[in-house]
């Protein structure tokens, strides 16, 4: 795939795209973002993330710069000049470009659209036959982590920290409640029963975690969205994490210590191939020209 960027109305290769510094996403992140997948050449789930975008442009007090329709066919122009295939594409929107700084947000801003599109990496084979390993930290975020914001400091600074641990993923502890990954949202299994906490505006409503809990439903397994606390996170049988570009993957380490026995579980088989039956089915969809 060739990388794509476009911005304000110009498509170039990404690198090339110039932002004014006057930006206030530059100077004050003040701006959302979504990351969208496309799967044989069609975004995938895209009526969730373009509503997910207008409760972020909401929560903000940002009007949205475009329609629905106009969403759609700029980001399938994206992926055409992209190359098609499977890819994501990033997408953000800012309060734009103030002629000098200012924490006031002007009366009637121009938004700053960017989209970016970029490969999708396959899951390694060995993340699914032996899972993810996972640090836990305070969650030191904001009180609206509901809305995608491009203030990601905490998350950059807190996978690091994963990193540095020789970890994936960071899961986050509030009040010594869990709340979500730094990048993803959380699953629990406990007595045989899938756990996740409730989408409140302490955790980002993850299209991926709405889409798995409604496969899972379907499929007769119960999923139970409530408040869970470290040590049920940590006597855990099994734990996942959830995103966009990840899907559904096992995390069998966390803080050095084995989950359940040590191996992706069997509730994750069962959900992951759920979950790829799910991806399949949208790939039929697109090869038989079908509305999604
Ligand atoms: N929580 C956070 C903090 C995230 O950054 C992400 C993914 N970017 C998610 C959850 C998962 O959301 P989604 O499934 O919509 O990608």
């Amino acid at each position: 795939m060739t990388p794509t960027g476009y911005l304000n109305g110009d498509w170039a290769a990404p690198e090339a795209l110039r932002i004014s510094p006057l930006d206030r996403g530059f100077l004050f992140a003040d701006g959302v973002y979504e990351v969208i997948c496309a799967f044989d050449g069609a975004p995938f789930a895209l009526a969730p993330h373009l509503e997910r975008l207008q409760r972020s442009l909401d929560g903000i007090e940002l009007a949205n710069p475009l329609t629905a329709p106009a969403w759609t066919a700029l980001l399938e122009e994206a992926i055409a000049r992209s190359g098609g295939g499977d890819l994501s594409i990033y997408l953000q929107v800012t309060r734009g470009v103030q002629p000098r700084r200012d924490h006031a947000p002007p009366a009637a801003p121009v938004p700053t659209v960017f989209l970016l599109t970029g490969a999708l990496p396959a899951t390694p084979a060995q993340v699914l036959t032996e899972g993810l390993a996972a640090i836990t930290r305070p969650d030191p975020r904001w009180a609206r982590c509901d809305i995608k914001s491009i203030a990601l400091l905490p998350n950059v600074l807190l996978r690091g920290a994963a990193s540095a641990a020789n970890a994936s993923e960071c899961l986050l502890l509030r009040d010594g409640q869990l709340t979500e990954g730094a990048a993803s949202n959380v699953f629990v299994v406990r007595e045989g029963k899938v756990l996740t906490p409730p989408a409140d505006a302490h955790i980002l409503h993850g299209v991926t975690r709405d889409e798995l809990i409604t496969l899972a439903r379907r499929s007769g397994i119960d999923v139970g969205e409530q408040p869970l606390t470290q040590a049920m996170l940590e006597g855990a049988e099994e734990i996942w994490v959830t995103s966009t570009t990840r899907g559904v993957l096992p995390v069998t380490r966390l803080d050095g210590q084995a989950i359940g026995t040590g191996v992706p579980g069997r509730l994750w088989h069962r959900l992951h191939g759920l979950w790829q039956a799910h991806i399949d089915d949208f790939r039929r969809q697109v090869a038989a020209g079908k509305p999604r």
